[in-house]
């Protein structure tokens, strides 16, 4: 594989939670153009991750949301901006550089170099559960997986069990029965199901025509076979334990916030939340900010609306940090024609 570049930017964005859209749109305002980054393989954090079919009722102005339709309108506000999002990679690391500019690194390898940070990281980023046998971690990544594996496609004829009651659990089971395996067993604590209509229909008709076997129980423990998992021990909801041949376990347990490498960029953290002030929500490293639920400062609310302002603010001191010469003046978009002109509107 081919080193990716160092990208150069003004701006970085880590988190595309709703503070982090908002983000793009009030730095779009100042003419900042911002690379925005997340774990997630898709924009909008908690709203999407968490709730995305519940409706909000505290945003300005919409009495009623889903979280869905949140992210969807701050995307479209932030379309006239043409972001590059670099999705499903983690920001692992962040170096201060000689020039005051900084050096971050994602998990995928890509690297930034850039005058400010923008860190909306929320709760953290999103991880995979794991299954809880501590010896089971020897065996992630070569025959347990928490995320869809690039060979799965191969599996055809191995035993596969699929853990979880999701879609993602749902749609891999289905994905594997339709490659033509026949040995894919789906497992879930109960025979109960979340996931959309259409993925639960599907899975019914696969389970009465007798292509996809399906267990309720837990795995309880294991067996080797020349140091290869040869077989999960699977106690059901009576209580008795049988073993199930296994050739790979795909997991989907749903995922879990953790701050994780934010905690070692050398930022002031109070109880794992980034200290910043209320004038710029400018952490203790000058050119790197914090918004939304990752910070904390006296009064401090997590909600969407304060992520919004606290965007806006810091919006305004990252112009003043990139161009210290250059004044910032408030414009209104009802009346600023050069706001218009960013906004790609035509002006009454
Ligand atoms: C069930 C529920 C209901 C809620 N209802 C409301 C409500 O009605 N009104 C309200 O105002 N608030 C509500 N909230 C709270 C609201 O969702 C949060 O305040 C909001 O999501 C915070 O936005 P954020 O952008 O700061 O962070 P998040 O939404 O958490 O997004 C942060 C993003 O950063 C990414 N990230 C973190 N670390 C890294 C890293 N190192 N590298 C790459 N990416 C990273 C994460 O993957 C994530 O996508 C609710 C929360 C929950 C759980």
């Amino acid at each position: 594989m081919p080193e990716p570049t160092t990208i150069t930017t003004d701006t970085l964005i880590v988190g595309s939670g709703p503070t982090g859209l908002f983000q793009v749109f009030q730095l779009g305002l100042l003419e900042i153009k911002a690379h925005v980054i997340d774990a997630l393989p898709y924009a909008g954090g908690q709203c999407i991750e968490l709730y995305p079919d519940k409706p909000i009722y505290d945003i300005p102005a919409l009495p009623r949301c889903t979280g869905r339709e949140l992210v969807s309108r701050l995307l479209e506000q932030i379309s006239p901006f043409q972001t590059t999002f670099h999705l499903g990679q983690e920001v692992t690391s962040v170096e201060p550089q000689a020039d005051k500019r900084f050096l971050v690194q994602t998990s995928t390898g890509q690297r930034f170099l850039t005058k400010t940070i923008f860190i909306a990281g929320g709760v953290g980023s999103f991880q995979p559960r794991e299954l809880s046998l501590e010896d089971f971690k020897k065996f992630r990544g070569t025959q347990i997986h928490y995320t869809v594996p690039s060979d799965s496609a191969h599996w055809i004829k191995q035993n596969v069990l699929v853990v979880g009651a999701n879609d993602a659990a749902l749609e891999f089971a289905i994905q594997q029965v339709q490659l033509g395996n026949p040995k894919v067993t789906l497992l879930h604590r109960r025979d109960q199901f979340q996931a959309q209509e259409n993925t639960l229909i599907e899975i019914d008709r696969l389970r009465q025509t007798h292509q996809l076997a399906f267990l309720a129980g837990q795995i309880t423990g294991f067996q080797t076979h020349h140091d290869q998992l040869s077989a999960v021990l699977i106690t059901n909801t009576q209580g008795s334990t049988q073993p199930l041949k296994v050739d790979h376990i795909a997991a989907f347990l749903g995922l879990s916030p953790k701050l994780g490498p934010i905690s070692q960029w050398g930022l002031n953290l109070d109880k794992r939340q980034i200290v910043v002030d209320t004038e710029k929500f400018e952490t203790n490293i000058s050119g790197i900010f914090a918004v939304g639920d990752i910070n904390t400062y006296p009064g401090k609310k997590k909600l969407i609306l304060c992520g919004f302002h606290e965007a806006t603010l810091a919006a305004f001191a990252a112009a003043a940090h990139i161009t210290p010469d250059k004044a910032t003046p408030l414009q209104y978009t009802t009346t600023s024609k050069k706001l218009h002109q960013l906004l790609g509107v035509t002006s009454n």
